[in-house]
């Protein structure tokens, strides 16, 4: 199974909890003891698990590209000896 991890920009994210809808394994929530610089509460990655896939289904939903997606790919198949 891929592994990845992703970042959210806050300074984009208004809130909308589009992604914390798509998530497969469940792993994004709202978070609700802060405020983004323009007053919403912003998404955020709970993965102490590291269960993220790097799938960028949440990614792609994002209507305002707040989130950036990395992938893990494994020396082989990356061509890297
Ligand atoms: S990349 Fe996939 S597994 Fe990771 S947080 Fe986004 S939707 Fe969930
Ligand atoms: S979909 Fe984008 S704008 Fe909406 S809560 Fe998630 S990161 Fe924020």
């Amino acid at each position: 199974m891929a592994s990845g991890y992703i970042e959210i920009d806050e300074e984009l994210c208004k809130g909308c909890e589009l992604c914390t809808t798509v998530c497969p394994k469940d792993l994004l929530e709202m978070a609700l003891d802060r405020f983004t610089p323009k007053g919403y509460h912003p998404a955020e990655l709970v993965d102490p698990e590291g269960a993220c896939t790097g799938c960028a289904i949440c990614s792609v939903i994002c209507p305002d590209a707040a989130i950036t997606v990395y992938r893990f790919v494994p020396a082989e198949k990356a061509g890297v000896s």
